[in-house]
């Protein structure tokens, strides 16, 4: 008996955690996950969206199209209300090198120097987005409110996390732990609803119904 090619999802990354963790928060709902590495010939999916949904929506149509099965992507990253939205959709690059943290992380303390705890208002936002191979889309997004240190704290996570401040927990995201940075953060939450989701989307075309090939 092989696969259900409807029941199929590919998790449109390359990146072992993100992986493990967004197959986590969909298990049961009878999907068999496949990533990027098992489509090594797709190239590079230019994130040029101005909003993380546009990117999302672009990334899982152009995988769903190349795999010819569903896909789902991710687009997230931290808004400061100080900086009016920045570093945005340009949060992995912000300092200029792709996924370069410390310079990031310094870009923004530097940004925000002198300017009070209070006024230091962010939050991390994540989009997601499955695609059909006819294109057909589902959608779901999530955010953590918190503000911006004046200084990194902690040595977990990645990205912005040392300098996020999670208000109801009185320590950065980098300080929690990883269980917890999962419940509470925007792809968690995000994550959440679109398991929802799935399981509307898979009830309305049939997936539960379609015979082992
Ligand atoms: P991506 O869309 O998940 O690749 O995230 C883009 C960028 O946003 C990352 O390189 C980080 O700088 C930032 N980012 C996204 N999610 C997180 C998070 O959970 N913690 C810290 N930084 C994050």
């Amino acid at each position: 008996m092989g696969i259900r090619k409807e029941k199929t999802l590919v998790i449109a990354t390359k990146n072992r955690g993100k992986m493990r963790e967004f197959s986590r928060a969909l298990a049961g709902l009878g999907f068999e996950f496949l990533s990027l590495h098992d489509f090594p010939d797709l190239g590079p999916i230019v994130e040029d969206g101005s909003t993380f949904l546009e990117n999302a929506c672009k990334k899982a149509t152009a995988a769903a199209r190349y795999s010819k099965l569903p896909a789902l992507a991710d687009d997230s990253g931290l808004e400061v209300d100080y900086l009016g939205g920045a570093p945005g959709v340009l949060s992995a690059r912000f300092a200029g090198r792709d996924g370069d943290d410390e310079a990031n992380n310094s870009k923004l303390l530097h940004l925000l120097s002198g300017v009070p705890y209070r006024e230091r208002r962010a939050r991390f936002r994540c989009a997601l987005a499955v695609a059909t191979p006819e294109d057909l889309l589902v959608t779901a997004e999530g955010f953590l409110e918190g503000y911006i240190g004046l200084e990194p704290r902690g040595k977990g996570g990645f990205g912005y996390d040392p300098l996020f401040v999670v208000p109801e927990y009185n320590c950065t995201l980098a300080e929690t732990e990883l269980e917890t940075k999962n419940r509470i953060s925007h792809r968690g939450r995000a994550l959440e609803q679109l398991r929802g989701r799935l399981q509307e989307l898979s009830v309305a075309l049939g997936w539960d119904r379609c015979e082992s090939v």
